[in-house]
C-alpha cells in the first residue's frame, strides 16, 4: 500500500515535508464505513494524495520550503484544497518544492533537495519536484503542484508521470501562495492521463475570492478519455527543434511523431517565431512580481521574524535571514526592473513582447488543434550540476515558459527514455480553456 511506499522510499526520495499518515488511515477508515453504509463515494475517495506545499492547509503546516513560512500554519484551505477534501482522499502529506517555486530541481528547498525515484542521484525536476517524485515512487496515487513557468510539466517529464497545467483561470488560485499572480496556476501531477481528468475535474472551476478565475462552465473532462486523434492537426513549432537539444529527446519526440501520424493525426509545421525572447521575458516578468508578492514577508504580518533594534532593522534581519540566495535573487531583478528609469527599458518590454508570444500562438492555433513540444531540452541531470549557475537553470526552461505567458494550458506525458534510462516528457499545448483536446490527445497516444 501507499504508506509502506512511502515507509520505503521516502528516506531517498525525500519527496515530502509533512507526512500525514495519521489522517489518511483515519479518512480511510471513514470511506471504508461510508461504503459500508451504502453511500455513494467519489472516485477520489479514500485514494492516497498529496499536495505541494504552497497550497493553503488550515491547520496543517504550509512552508513553501522556506524559512521564512518554517512554521506558518494557514488559518485557511486554499479554493482547491476545500475542493479536494469534499471527495474525502486519504491526504497522506505536503510535498518538498524549490523554496517559493522558484527553481527547477527542488534543489532551492531551504530544508533538503528531494531525489529522482529513478536515479537517485539526479534532480527529480522543480519546483513541483516533491510532487512528482512522490507520485513517481508510488508514495502518493496523485498529487496537487503548481505551474508559473514549467514547475508542473517539467518536473512529470524528469520523473516519468504526467502533469497538466490548466488554462490561466481555469483553477483557482485562492490559497496557493503567490509567486508570479499572472502566470501561476495549480495542476494535477498523476500517473496517467485518465487520473489527470478525474482531479481536474474536481479541481476547476470559477471562485469568487479569485477575481482572475474564468467563469465559464467545466466540462466532464473524463468525457475526454477517448482513444481517437483521427484528423487531428498537431502543430511541430520549428523552433522547439533545435540544436543543441539533447539527443536522447530528439530521438524519443521523432518516435512519438511517427506513432501519432500511425494513429492517424496529421502533423503540421509551424513557426512560433518570438519563442527566442520567451527565457527574458519570464526572468523579467517572473521576478517584478515575485518582488512584489515576497514585499509581504517583513516579519510583522506572515511568518518569521529575527528581532532588531528598530522595525527597520528587524525587517532586514528578518529577510536576510530567512530568505534563500534564489529568493533573494529573484527580488532584487524584480525591484531593478520595476525601478523608475528602468520600467520602460525592462518591465514594460516585457509586457509587449508577452503580447508577441501570446500572438504567436493565436495564429498557429488558426492552423492547427494542438501543439506538440517537447517539455525540456534534456533528461533528469545530476543533483548539483547547476546548482551555481543559475542562468544555466533558466534557459532550460526554453519550451515551458512560453505557454505560461500566453496562459495556455499544457500537458506533460512520458514519450520515451534517454540511454540511461531516465524519463523523458513531451506535451501538448492547447487553445485556451481547450484542455480536452490535449487530455484525448494525451490520452490516444500513452
Ligand atoms: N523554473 C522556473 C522558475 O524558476 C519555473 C518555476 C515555476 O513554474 N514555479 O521560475
Amino acid at each position: 500500500d501507499v504508506l509502506s511506499r512511502m515507509e520505503v522510499t521516502d528516506d531517498k526520495v525525500k519527496a515530502y515535508i509533512t507526512k500525514t499518515a495519521d489522517y489518511a488511515l483515519q479518512q480511510a477508515e471513514n470511506v471504508d464505513a461510508d461504503i459500508a453504509g451504502g453511500a455513494k463515494i467519489s472516485v477520489l475517495a479514500g485514494i492516497p494524495a498529496a499536495i505541494k506545499d504552497n497550497i493553503c492547509t488550515k491547520g496543517l503546516k504550509t512552508t513553501c520550503a522556506s524559512y521564512m513560512l518554517e512554521n506558518f500554519v494557514p488559518p485557511y484551505n486554499a479554493t482547491v484544497m476545500d475542493k479536494v477534501l469534499a471527495q474525502k482522499p486519504a491526504l497522506v502529506g505536503k510535498l518538498n518544492m524549490d523554496e517559493f517555486a522558484m527553481g527547477g530541481s527542488t534543489e532551492n528547498s531551504a530544508f533538503f533537495a528531494t531525489h529522482n525515484p529513478w536515479n537517485l542521484d539526479c534532480v527529480p525536476g522543480g519546483s513541483s519536484g516533491g510532487s512528482a517524485a512522490a507520485v513517481s515512487a508510488g508514495s502518493a496515487i496523485w498529487a496537487l503542484g503548481s505551474d508559473t513557468g514549467g514547475s508542473i510539466r517539467q518536473p512529470a517529464s524528469f520523473c516519468g508521470v504526467v502533469g497538466l497545467k490548466p488554462t490561466y483561470g481555469r483553477v483557482s488560485r485562492y490559497g496557493l501562495v503567490a509567486f508570479a499572480s499572472s502566470l501561476d496556476q495549480i495542476g494535477p501531477l498523476t500517473r496517467d492521463v485518465t487520473d489527470c481528468a478525474h482531479v481536474m475535474n474536481v479541481i476547476a472551476g470559477h471562485d469568487e475570492k479569485d477575481s482572475t478565475s474564468i467563469n465559464s462552465d467545466v466540462p466532464d473532462y473524463t468525457k475526454s478519455l477517448v482513444n481517437d486523434i483521427k484528423g487531428l492537426k498537431i502543430g511541430l513549432p520549428k523552433e522547439y527543434f533545435i540544436d543543441g537539444m539533447d539527443e536522447d529527446v530528439k530521438k524519443a519526440m521523432n518516435t512519438a511523431i511517427v506513432d501519432l501520424k500511425k494513429l492517424g493525426a496529421e502533423i503540421v509545421d509551424i513557426s512560433l517565431p518570438h519563442t527566442d525572447y520567451a527565457i527574458s521575458t519570464y526572468y523579467l516578468i517572473a521576478p517584478a512580481e515575485a518582488s512584489t508578492n515576497l514585499s509581504r514577508y517583513d516579519g510583522v504580518s506572515y511568518g518569521s521574524r529575527v528581532d532588531g533594534e528598530d522595525i527597520v532593522s528587524m525587517m532586514t534581519n528578518t529577510r536576510t535571514a530567512k530568505f534563500g540566495p534564489e529568493v533573494k535573487r529573484r527580488i532584487m531583478i524584480g525591484n531593478y526592473a520595476l525601478s523608475a528609469g528602468y520600467y520602460d527599458a525592462y518591465y514594460l518590454k516585457a509586457l509587449k513582447v508577452r503580447t508577441l508570444v501570446k500572438q504567436d500562438f493565436d495564429n498557429a492555433f488558426k492552423d492547427v488543434d494542438v501543439i506538440l513540444a517537447p517539455v525540456a531540452p534534456t533528461p533528469a541531470y545530476k543533483l548539483g550540476a547547476m546548482a551555481n549557475d543559475p542562468l544555466k537553470m533558466y534557459l532550460m526552461d526554453i519550451f515551458t515558459v512560453p505557454l505560461n505567458l500566453a496562459g495556455l494550458p499544457g500537458i506533460s506525458i512520458p514519450c520515451g527514455r534517454s540511454k540511461d534510462n531516465m524519463p523523458i516528457g513531451m506535451q501538448f499545448i492547447g487553445r485556451p480553456l481547450d484542455e480536452e483536446t490535449i487530455i484525448r490527445a494525451a490520452y490516444t497516444y500513452e
